[in-house]
């Protein structure tokens, strides 16, 4: 019997998974994905032709309004991003002129405790504006040549979330996450090379600054025989966020300094008004945190979130659109099981949020700690038809629950 060959790459039968038979040749997996690879190429529209560019876009005060049903609080925040992402989309709608004005990027940078809602406001934006987001740790990319993520493979997930359509990637939005765990490590930039520090910040900028990057289509490092895809950064807008444990020193410190009699000589220390220092952060905090400036010029807008205190864990655990109560109560609403929550029951889990220090994230793990006894058991119980969860019933089943497992999602 003569040997079977991939007409298109001369790969032998035994060397693929799949062998298509046509009418007097033959194609194999590795053509057919290539094939299809290139035939979406193909289809999309050259970037000459002007393409109509579709964002929904909303005025920043429905566009609070909007953000208000999901996320609670944070109004600061809220504003300073929705003029920023409007000016942003504005900017990208506007029909070439030939004046001399032109509108720069309003890149994000947010600073707040972990959990208190960085990450879940970049996302509910883009969500709002249908446009495709992605997140990013600024912490596992390295300097090229250096074991880690190549700064690039950001714009991968980006480009997997707009399904590989590089014109709505190019009008993305990418939250990119621990940007404070990028800072550099001391002030003396020379002595050592700072692999996961400055290397990574002057890495970012060409993304931030907007240029066209080569995108590994499916991540990883970049190696010579990959086909990449070039990605137009311009138009891309970057959030990025932080903890910045202990800047608060840094502000305190540069208030303190500032000459007496300007702007009114009110001293601060490190326990006056402790979390709500955070609305006098500048970006000199930012520079003396460890930011490199170019870093910190591509990131004009800065805002910063409060810390959660009970009043809005509680509001959080209850009232937004897609509250974690509302989710449990819709979960057992399909078994035919009326859920209910004793108010002292959601005070014992906000307690715990507090205690454990994991601002709103805390409070879906000590729910699910709470409730996944009855998730796992009611199903198979005919006849019940209504459960409440009581103060009694989350204390014993939270102190079965691992602290540790808790700890860990911090
Ligand atoms: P961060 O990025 O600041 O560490 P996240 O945005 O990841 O925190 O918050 C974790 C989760 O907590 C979110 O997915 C959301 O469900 C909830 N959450 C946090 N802050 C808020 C808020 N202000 N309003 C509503 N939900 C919030």
């Amino acid at each position: 019997m003569p040997q079977i060959n991939c007409s298109f790459c001369g790969r032998r039968k035994n060397e693929v998974m799949l062998l298509l038979s046509g009418i007097d040749s033959h194609i194999c997996n590795y053509c057919i994905e290539q094939g299809h690879q290139v035939v979406l190429e193909e289809m999309r529209p050259r970037r000459s032709e002007p393409t109509e560019i579709h964002i929904n876009l909303i005025k920043p005060v429905d566009m609070k309004r909007h953000l208000d049903q999901y996320v609670i609080g944070q109004d600061d925040a809220k504003k300073a991003i929705t003029v920023a992402v409007y000016n942003h989309y504005k900017r990208l709608m506007q029909p070439r002129t030939t004046d001399d004005v032109t509108i720069e990027k309003s890149n994000i940078i947010m600073v707040g405790e972990t959990g208190t809602g960085k990450t879940y406001l970049a996302k509910t934006i883009a969500k709002i504006l249908e446009v495709p987001f992605c997140v990013a740790d600024a912490t596992v990319i390295t300097e090229a040549g250096y074991v880690g993520e190549d700064v690039e493979t950001i714009l991968t997930r980006l480009l997997q979330a707009a399904d590989y359509d590089v014109e709505a990637a190019e009008r993305g939005i990418v939250y990119i996450d621990e940007i404070d765990k990028i800072a550099r490590k001391s002030d003396n930039p020379s002595i050592t090379r700072d692999v996961s520090g400055e290397g990574v910040q002057q890495a970012l900028l060409k993304l931030l600054e907007g240029s066209v990057v080569n995108v590994p289509p499916q991540g990883g490092r970049k190696h010579p025989d990959q086909r990449l895809i070039a990605l137009n950064t311009e138009n891309i807008l970057f959030i990025c966020g932080g903890a910045f444990d202990g800047i608060e020193r840094h502000i305190t410190k540069r208030i303190n300094t500032r000459p007496i009699g300007f702007s009114g000589d009110r001293r601060l220390n490190d326990t006056f008004e402790k979390g709500h220092l955070m609305r006098y952060i500048s970006v000199l905090d930012l520079k003396s945190y460890g930011l490199i400036p170019e870093l910190i010029g591509r990131l004009p807008v800065l805002t910063h979130l409060e810390p959660l205190d009970r009043n809005a864990l509680m509001q959080i655990l209850t009232q937004p659109k897609n509250a974690i109560t509302k989710q449990y109560n819709k979960l057992f609403q399909m078994e035919g099981i009326k859920l209910d929550w004793d108010q002292t029951a959601l005070d014992y889990i906000v307690d715990k949020a507090l205690e454990y220090n994991l601002g709103a994230r805390g409070l879906r793990s000590i729910c699910e700690s709470i409730i996944t006894d009855a998730m796992f058991e009611l199903p198979s119980q005919p006849g019940v038809n209504e459960f409440t969860v009581s103060l009694e019933y989350a204390h014993e089943k939270f102190g079965k629950s691992s602290t540790y497992q808790l700890r860990s999602v911090a």
